[in-house]
């Protein structure tokens, strides 16, 4: 806070968007090298999804959901179940946020072991680095320390693991009592996109359906096409118990998150009035018809665009761009990428060694780049660059220029 504070440090104001472009308070253009925290896919003021939110907006802004539909809601449930990997998939719990989409998935996992006489069943295993969010549940799942560490006394029994040979070490009994495994699929996006190796995710699923555990996949990040699928999960062919989306879900319009689930677990939570099979959970604007809006333009803007068919030659672009980038320049390490969704390590340009994360290089590489027209965030060391799907080969070129330049001390 005192460096956001210091009157060295202009806090920059952002006044409107155009397509890939975020502009300030005093006229500056900046490509959006992070699409706003990981959210935005087709561009600001997209014409298509601009006119959903104020068709929608003429008739109705909100309603609740306790009791009541909507049609936005009805429609988007309906075609997320069309779009979702697999056929198992089969039933939509709206929320707010990656956070609560978690939430949501663990609390009906819990309550379906209780309901179905399984209470031993009551771990969740999740692994180092992970990133599934905020909420006091959702940060109990993670494994970046500074987001979970306080709150390492509450939230949910987990169980910790770095690999999958430690998911396959476990032995009969501890598998015995592992309610769900949660994964980000492919890549961990909070820990410095981390990519998993390949053939782990498929890995985890026969393990799942070996020992009787639910898979729990968080496409928080990775969904609506960041990884060059519409899920990354379509990558191995596997289809989780429980799905959970957020972020892109709207476009980076609105705030508003869904977690699928299957038949099964729905099945669990039929009953009579009298037998309590409720799912006691929800909120206020569960399924905002808004935001339920925003995301049916969104989906819409994929089919009517051809979005997934033009990303092959992006993501070659953005490859053939950072591995050049990195080859020139002695301050960029270790590249990781996937779809358009990059890490790039920062190190020491004469020794290749790591830097010294006090010295907060890459929060200084990354406000040189905004004198390059480059807006993003780095994770510690590592520069991130997530650019709206929307944008072209040439304006990829733009980013990594940027942040080259930038890693260069220019
Ligand atoms: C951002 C993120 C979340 C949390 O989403 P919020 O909308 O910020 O609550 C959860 N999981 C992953 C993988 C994320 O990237």
């Amino acid at each position: 806070m005192r460096d956001w504070c210091a009157s060295e440090v202009d806090p920059l104001v952002i006044v409107s968007g155009e397509g890939p472009y975020l502009f300030d308070s005093e006229g500056n253009r900046y490509l959006d090298g992070n699409s706003s925290i990981w959210t935005n896919l087709h561009g600001h003021r997209h014409p298509l999804i601009d006119a959903a939110i104020r068709d929608q907006l003429g008739r109705l802004a909100h309603c609740s959901a306790l009791g009541f539909a909507n049609e936005p809601a009805i429609r988007l449930a309906a075609k997320l179940v069309e779009v979702a990997p697999g056929e198992m998939l089969t039933r939509v719990f709206f929320t707010d946020d990656g956070s609560t989409a978690i939430e949501c998935a663990c609390r009906m996992a819990a309550q379906y072991r209780e309901r179905v006489g399984e209470r031993g069943r009551r771990r969740f295993v999740a692994f180092d680095g992970a990133y599934h969010g905020d909420t006091v549940g959702a940060a109990s799942l993670g494994g970046i320390a500074a987001f979970h560490g306080p709150f390492a006394s509450a939230g949910y029994e987990v169980t910790r693991l770095a690999t999958i040979e430690a998911l396959e070490s476990l032995s009969s009994e501890e598998a015995a009592g592992i309610n769900a495994v949660i994964l980000e699929p492919l890549i961990q996006g909070a820990a410095g996109m981390r990519l998993w190796p390949a053939g782990m995710l498929r890995q985890i699923r026969e393990w799942c359906d070996r020992h009787g555990a639910f898979l729990i996949l968080d496409e928080v990040m990775t969904g609506f096409g960041r990884t060059g699928r519409l899920f990354a999960c379509e990558h191995e062919g596997v289809t989780p118990d429980f799905l959970c989306l957020a972020k892109g879900l709207t476009g980076g319009y609105l705030p508003l998150a869904a977690t699928l689930a299957t038949e099964r677990v729905f099945g669990a939570f039929l009953g009579r009035y009298e037998e309590q099979k409720t799912f006691f959970y929800g909120h206020s604007y569960c399924a905002n018809p808004l935001g339920c809006a925003a995301a049916l333009a969104n989906l819409r803007v994929f089919e009517e665009e051809g979005v997934l068919e033009s990303l092959p030659t992006k993501i070659a672009a953005f490859s053939e761009a950072l591995h050049e980038a990195a080859e020139r320049t002695p301050a960029l390490g270790e590249i990781r990428q996937l779809g358009l969704i990059a890490g790039i390590d920062l190190v020491d340009p004469t020794s290749g060694a790591a830097l010294d994360w006090r010295e907060e290089t890459g929060a200084k590489v990354c406000r040189r780049a905004r004198r390059h027209g480059l807006l993003t965030r780095p994770i510690r060391d590592t520069l991130t660059l997530m650019p709206p799907l929307c944008v072209t080969a040439d304006q990829i070129r733009e980013a990594v220029h940027a942040l080259e330049m930038a890693a260069r001390g220019e």
